[in-house]
């Protein structure tokens, strides 16, 4: 998976597409599609050998128009300034279609994480954070990174400490960064949040008659066969809520290949056998693909991409055989193949709508890191109550006794990830409907992808003119 040299022009190609179903001046969409600043920069790290290497890395925030900007940092030998840049774009889009009050920014560095000790990475870590607050490119206000492709929560955790020993008086200082461990500031739910929000989008999709009946599946995610590429993150928890959902995993991809079974595969099986032998191949009971890129060409219902973008192009897109592709990861689909898979009758969820939970549960995670309280703490037992009264309300007006076990699953009161998932289910179900409406209400827009762009265009061009700059 080479990456592709163009990706911010890619990035900006849809949303030229989206821009023609608007009238607004060119110079307020020119100022929505550029990249608003880039932070290169370089670092030395001395290595456990004693040799030095030379550290580069990119923070790029694409939209003021809202504060924080927010998105991952990403670390992985192939990071390159456009891909940071596009992927910061997405970022911004993505924010506006879910309505969570940021402007898009991504950070990456040019690592293979594999190739260092966990004390150089650490080092890598904080001197990263250092150069990012010596530039003011980091703080709650300001710009606040998450996890992203090849870092995960302890990562986010050295970026608090680091930012919070070098702003000792910031009351506010944990909301620097989110994905943080629970213990240090993070929030119930937030490490699963990406995956479960594509659930989330699969079953809402499924539901609907309209994108359904053209592709002849039947409503509901039930028996839908599902394959998924790449087993970090997203791909993980992708994998299990579907299959939890009642989906069936035939296929699971990674870097060493792939394997399939009709039956369906329990994703935890094949990360522990993974773990253990350190491969995915072999698992048995499983048949062996020769490459990654095999799976993505196997017939399924669902296809899920979550590892790079990029995936799928002019030159594989004929070979498709998915019905859904739901994009776990950022960019998997270039321009050129998104009217391939239109002609095919292909349903792309597009990456800026679908893979969204992770930035909405970030968003939740902030709210609480300023709130300084947990969700539920004011309210849990207080609910409680009012949910053991209405049950006695019942009990004594049918004379229906309630079990040990219904009473209290009824009457718990909300914990944090309750109301975590929920939000987050609300979220990604209105979503959908939005683009649906936006889809319904421009009739020449072609798929969900262009309505998804064209809704965030409306949001971000809405703030601009109530800030005044334009008219
Ligand atoms: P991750 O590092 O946790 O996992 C990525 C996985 O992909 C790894 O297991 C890696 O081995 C695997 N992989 C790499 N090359 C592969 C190949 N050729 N075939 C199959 N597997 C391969 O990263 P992640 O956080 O899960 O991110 C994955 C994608 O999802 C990225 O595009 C990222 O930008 C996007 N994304 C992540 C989040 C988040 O909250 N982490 C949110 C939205 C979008």
């Amino acid at each position: 998976m080479a990456a592709h040299a163009n990706f911010f022009d890619e990035v900006n190609q849809s949303f030229d597409v989206a821009a023609t179903f608007t009238d607004y001046p060119k110079g307020l969409l020119d100022q929505i599609r550029c990249c608003n600043s880039v932070y290169r920069f370089d670092f030395p790290l001395r290595r456990q050998d004693g040799s030095i290497e030379v550290i580069h890395a990119w923070r790029a925030e694409h939209s003021h128009h809202k504060l924080p900007v927010k998105g991952g940092i990403r670390y992985s030998p192939d990071v390159y300034e456009e891909e940071v840049m596009a992927l910061a774009a997405l970022m911004t889009y993505k924010c506006a279609i879910v309505d969570v009050p940021f402007g898009g920014a991504k950070g990456g560095i040019r690592i293979d994480p594999a190739r260092y000790t966990v004390e150089e990475l650490e080092r890598i870590t904080r001197r990263y954070t250092h150069e990012l607050v010596k530039k003011g490119f980091i703080g709650p206000g300001i710009d606040v990174p998450a996890p992203d492709y090849g870092t995960g929560e302890r990562e986010m955790a050295w970026i608090a400490d680091t930012y919070a020993a070098l702003n000792p008086a910031q009351i506010d200082a944990m909301g620097c960064v989110t994905g943080k461990p629970v213990a240090q500031g993070g929030v119930s739910g937030r490490r699963e949040a990406t995956g479960r929000g594509l659930y989330f989008a699969l079953r809402e999709a499924c539901q609907q008659t309209e994108l359904m009946q053209p592709l002849g599946l039947s409503l509901g995610l039930e028996g839908k066969r599902v394959v998924v590429q790449g087993l970090g993150n997203v791909g993980y928890h992708a994998a299990k809520f579907c299959r939890e959902g009642g989906a069936v995993l035939v296929a699971l991809a990674e870097r060493e290949g792939a394997i399939f079974c009709e039956a369906g595969l329990n994703e935890e099986a094949v990360f522990q056998h993974r773990k253990q032998t350190g491969s995915l191949l072999n698992f048995p009971g499983a048949t062996n693909l020769p490459s990654s890129a095999a799976a993505l060409e196997l017939p399924c219902d669902v296809l899920i991409p979550a590892a790079l973008e990029g995936v799928f192009t002019a030159e594989n897109a004929p070979r498709i055989q998915a019905r859904i592709i739901l994009e776990g990861a950022n960019g998997p689909t270039t321009p050129d193949a998104d009217p391939i898979f239109r002609a095919k009758g292909t349903l792309v969820i597009p990456d800026i709508y679908c893979n969204a939970g992770g930035v909405t549960v970030s968003y939740f995670e902030w709210l609480k890191n300023l709130s300084h309280v947990r969700f539920g703490r004011m309210s849990k037992r207080h609910e409680q109550r009012n949910e053991l009264q209405m049950l006695r309300a019942i009990e004594t007006a049918t004379g229906k006794r309630f079990t040990e076990e219904e009473r209290a699953e009824i009457a718990k009161g909300p914990d944090e990830a309750d109301l975590v998932n929920s939000g987050l289910e609300e979220t990604m179900i209105s979503a959908l409907h939005d683009l649906l409406d936006t889809r319904r209400r421009h009739p020449g827009v072609p798929d969900l992808r262009i309505a998804a762009f064209l809704s965030a265009i409306h949001k971000v061009a809405h703030t601009y003119m109530q800030m005044g700059i334009f008219p």
